[in-house]
């Protein structure tokens, strides 16, 4: 039995907590946003997340092991913890994905194609960063910046002073605006003996920047683009001497892969795998950073996961669908959050196409569901 403690006390916390009682493990969460939602006990809050602060030595007396579920966690604080406890997936990990400057330079050094880009840290560079790379751009704040959050699009040379205007005055990435054919990700574990595995790519689709579907296996995928996303994550883990779950995003383009971004974590395009493979991420992670054997990441049958963002709709009529399954996250309806996902399963994809529409027919702004190719 191990007790494992959780930076982060929010649905990916509670999948991960959900996934790991039945492997005996208990669980401990760390909130440091004030508003914890994972609905399971304890959580210890502490929202200036000091070292000094009594609920950190609680948490990190309690726990055998920590893990976290989200990235933007303050460095002092990882490092303080590091000393008493082992922290998997290691510290290096979350400082290269928790800064965009660093991720990109490690796509660099592993030769993995990314989008043109410039950091910069003034009005003036951002200006001459423009010129040089052509419209149309996305900048992004270098940190802290998820779900779209911290972004903003220039589609000409004059909106550079707008940019920097809105989500400047700290460093900024500003990067070539992909016209991506669509959007993939791939999700691999990887244990503390060097075992690696990688789950079926997943094609998502994005609204107003947060994540609407994941569809996986992402249908009609070339063997190449496949076989490069693997190569792609499995020198990324390697490299990072990463131990858990590894999320990398990809834009699939005509002339091959970019990749886009990482994560140091179970990943929303990943929770079509509660369902749909034999061990879902969350289980895996588990595994990995506790020195358990890795289980099967392949799917089972084409799933689609469909996001409740903002408002659960009618979710009982969604229950009394036969092939939908519901993971809600006790949190209040409120705009533009994920309160939830529904997993649907076919045996085709045209078959996963007509049941995920008719769950998305009971939740209001979800839209229409295709599949891109
Ligand atoms: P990110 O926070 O980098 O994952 O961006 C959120 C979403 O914005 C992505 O999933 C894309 O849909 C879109 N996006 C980000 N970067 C680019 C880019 N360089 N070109 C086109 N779309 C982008």
């Amino acid at each position: 039995m191990k007790n494992i403690g959780i930076l982060g006390a929010g649905q990916l916390a509670r999948m991960l907590a959900l996934a790991g009682l039945p492997l005996e493990m208990r669980f401990g969460f760390y909130d440091t946003t004030g508003n914890p939602s994972v609905g399971l006990d304890p959580v210890l809050i502490d929202v200036d997340a000091i070292p000094s602060n009594p609920a950190l030595q609680t948490f990190i007396e309690a726990s055998d092991l920590v893990t976290y579920e989200f990235e933007h966690l303050p460095l002092p604080v990882l490092k303080y913890i590091e000393e008493k406890v082992t922290i998997y997936p290691p510290v290096r990990s979350i400082e290269i994905c928790q800064d965009r400057a660093k991720e990109k330079a490690l796509f660099t050094e592993l030769a993995i194609p990314t989008p043109a880009y410039r950091i910069v840290e003034s009005e003036a560079a951002l200006v001459t960063a423009v010129a040089e790379l052509g419209t149309p751009l996305v900048s992004k704040t270098t940190t802290d910046g998820y779900d779209g959050k911290g972004q903003f699009i220039i589609k000409n040379p004059d909106q550079a002073k707008e940019a920097w205007q809105a989500i400047g005055g700290r460093p900024l990435i500003v990067e070539a605006f992909v016209n991506f054919s669509r959007e993939l990700s791939v999700i691999a574990a990887r244990a503390s003996t060097g075992e690696v595995k990688i789950y079926p790519l997943a094609e998502n689709e994005h609204h107003e920047g947060i994540l609407r579907y994941s569809t996986a296996p992402a249908p009609h995928i070339a063997e190449e683009t496949e076989r490069q996303a693997k190569l792609y994550i499995q020198e990324l883990i390697e490299s990072l001497g990463h131990v858990g779950i590894l999320t990398l995003e990809l834009f699939e383009t005509p002339n091959g892969l970019l990749a886009n971004e990482m994560a140091p974590r179970v990943h929303n395009s990943g929770h079509w795998s509660i369902e749909g493979a034999h061990v879902s991420q969350f289980e895996n992670h588990l595994r990995a950073i506790s020195g358990l054997p890795l289980g099967d990441t392949q799917a089972t049958r084409p799933t689609c996961m469909l996001n409740i963002i903002g408002n659960k709709g009618d979710i009982n009529a969604i229950m009394a669908l036969p092939y939908a399954h519901i993971h809600l996250y006790d949190k209040e309806e409120r705009p533009g959050r994920k309160l939830g996902h529904v997993n649907v399963q076919a045996d085709s994809y045209e078959e996963l196409v007509w049941r995920v529409n008719n769950v998305a027919a009971y939740l209001p702004g979800a839209g229409n569901y295709q599949l891109k190719s």
